[in-house]
Formats: C-alpha cells, sequence, structure tokens
C-alpha cells in the first residue's frame, strides 16, 4: 500500500537519475529527511524540475511506501526560492553548508519539526538579513549541534562550578565541556576560548546581536563548532561547502 501525501520540505541536493528523472534528497515537516524520485524531471516539459532546485521550499505531494527506500514524488510548488541568497557567493556557500550539515547528520525517516522550522528560519533570515552570512551561519549551527544531542556547553565550570568571570580565559574539553582558568590545568584542553570568543558564542546562544565582534572570531567559532562535532563524530570529515565555493 503505498499513501498519497502533502507535506512542505527544502530541497538539500539534487542528482542525475537515468535518461529524464532526478533523485533528490529532501528535509521535510512531516518525516524529517527523505529521498524521492523525481520522475522526468530533466525532460524540456517538466515545469516543476525548475521548481526542485536545492535551497528552494515546496509544497510536496509524495506517493509513500515504508518498504521503499525511493518515494515518488508526485508534485511540487514552490513557497519560497530564496532569490538574494542565490545571488550572493557568501549567501550561497553558508546555505550549501546548512543543508550539507542537514543532509549528513539526521537519520532518515526521522520527524523533527523543530529542525525544520530552524532550517526555514535561517534560510529566511540568511535571505532577507544583511548580517553576515558567516556569523547567521553560526546562529544556525550552535542551535543544530543542540538539537543533534552534541551541545555546546557555556554556564559553568565543569570542575569548580563556578560561574565564569569576565576576562578570564576558558578552556574547552569536547567530552567534558569548559573550564575556568583556575582548572583548566587539571584537563585535557581540546580548544581554548579567548574571552571574545566566548562573549560571541553567549551571544550567539542567546540570539543577540553580534556588531561589536571581529570577523576573525565568527570564523574562530564556525572552527570550534566543527572541531566538536569532528570529535564526536569521527566519520564527519569538515563542511565541505566550504572548499568547493570559495
Ligand atoms: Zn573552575
Amino acid at each position: 500500500m503505498s499513501e498519497i501525501i502533502k507535506t512542505e520540505a527544502v530541497v538539500l541536493s539534487k542528482m542525475d537519475y537515468r535518461d529524464s528523472s532526478n533523485i533528490l534528497s529532501l528535509y521535510t515537516k512531516d518525516f524529517g529527511r527523505i529521498s524521492v524520485i523525481h520522475k522526468g524531471a530533466r525532460s524540456p516539459k517538466s515545469k516543476k524540475g525548475f521548481i526542485a532546485e536545492p535551497l528552494n521550499h515546496l509544497q510536496i505531494i509524495i506517493y509513500k511506501k515504508d518498504s521503499r527506500e525511493l518515494q515518488l514524488l508526485s508534485s511540487a510548488d514552490l513557497i519560497s526560492h530564496f532569490p538574494r541568497i542565490k545571488e550572493g557567493l557568501d549567501k550561497l556557500k553558508y546555505s550549501l553548508a546548512i543543508l550539507e550539515l542537514i543532509k549528513k547528520l539526521t537519520p532518515e525517516n526521522e520527524t523533527n519539526i523543530r529542525l525544520f522550522n530552524g532550517l526555514i528560519r535561517i534560510l529566511f533570515l540568511m535571505d532577507s538579513s544583511n548580517e553576515s552570512s558567516k556569523i547567521t551561519f553560526g546562529r544556525f549551527f550552535l542551535f543544530f549541534l543542540k538539537d543533534i544531542g552534541y551541545e555546546i556547553q557555556l554556564n559553568k565550570c565543569k570542575s569548580c562550578q563556578n560561574n565564569l568571570m569576565n576576562g578570564d580565559s576558558l578552556g574547552y574539553n569536547f567530552e567534558l565541556g569548559i573550564f575556568c582558568s583556575r582548572c583548566l590545568g587539571n584537563f585535557r584542553i581540546d580548544f581554548k576560548l579567548s574571552q571574545e570568543l566566548f562573549n560571541y558564542l553567549i551571544c550567539l546562544k542567546q540570539n543577540k546581536n553580534t556588531d561589536s565582534f571581529m570577523s576573525f572570531t565568527a570564523d574562530r567559532a564556525i572552527i570550534f563548532m566543527e572541531r566538536h562535532l569532528k570529535f564526536h563524530i569521527p566519520d564527519f570529515k569538515g563542511i565541505i561547502s566550504f572548499h568547493t565555493i570559495k
């Protein structure tokens, strides 16, 4: 038995399949990440083929069969195509990195409406705001790590439980969490956090304005989060989109 299902989806990636079809990886509102076959997508008459491009937010109808790995896409209507993201190389690079994280690190067929809504919100922000794309990406990355179970701990020193003081130099152990300057000598430190980097991460976490921070700090924050993820998921080799689009 196959069911006819209507849901929303973001296209994560697309590849050619046989003569005129495509296989799409989608992040859907109701079923999480799924793969669909889009028959005839590359035939000149297909209007859907144009709509079903990576990044686009769609309303879709699929024929879904649980026993099948590839579902069948029946129709697709465009909700948003985020035109400003596609115009700007930097916006595009960081937006593709968001899609890459979701494609690589979420399980198939696992509903996560919070993540779906977070994805739509961040693509909308990337498209409409004048904030630097790397900062917008950092906001998503911090949220995403928490969502998939690898939250960055920024509250208290893991050893003495004291609040972290302004001006203190801090250290992070990817297994245990954050340490104050008095305690960090007793633990393996995987990443040193300057006060500037710590304050920046707090701003991201609390969704505050980050205008006063250096661009370098936004880069360091991404490197920190990428290293944290590599530590916990050895198969994850880093974000490829950063290197394919310069
Ligand atoms: Zn301490």
